[in-house]
C-alpha cells in the first residue's frame, strides 16, 4: 500500500480567503450554517441572492429560514433560480457590499461569519 496520495483539490478558488456570511445554522439538518451567496452577477453586482446550507443542501430564495426552501442534487446542485451550477456558475459567497446590495445586512448573524483567515492568528 502506497502512503503517497495525490494532491487534493481540496482549496479550489471559490473558497480561498473569502469569509461566508451567514443568516444562521441550518434548521432542516441542524448542522450546517446557512451562508449568503450573491447570484446573477452582472457588472459585479448580484441581481439576487440565495441563502445555501453547506451541510444538506437545502436553499433558501430569502435570508429567512422560516420560509420555503428548495434542496439542490447534492451530485450536481444546481442554482433553482437561472439553474446554473451553484458554485461554480455566476456567483460567489457574497460580500458584505454584495449583502448590502442585496438588502440582506439586517439577516448575518455576525456570530456566524466562517473566515478561513481565522487560522493564521
Ligand atoms: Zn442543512
Amino acid at each position: 500500500m502506497s502512503q503517497l496520495d495525490p494532491p487534493s483539490n481540496e482549496s479550489s478558488a471559490d473558497s480561498k480567503s473569502n469569509p461566508r456570511y451567514s443568516v444562521g445554522s441550518c434548521p432542516i439538518c441542524e448542522q450546517g450554517l446557512c451562508s449568503i451567496r450573491a447570484c446573477g452577477l452582472v457588472n459585479d453586482r448580484p441581481t439576487y441572492g440565495l441563502v445555501v446550507c453547506d451541510e444538506c443542501e437545502a436553499i433558501w430564495l430569502q435570508p429567512d429560514l422560516n420560509g420555503v426552501h428548495v434542496y439542490a442534487d447534492a451530485e450536481n446542485p444546481k442554482c433553482p433560480v437561472d439553474q446554473s451550477h451553484l458554485y461554480r456558475g455566476n456567483s460567489r459567497w457574497a460580500t458584505p457590499s454584495d449583502i448590502d446590495q442585496l438588502g440582506w445586512s439586517d439577516a448575518v448573524n455576525p456570530d456566524l461569519t466562517y473566515d478561513p483567515d481565522s487560522d493564521e492568528s
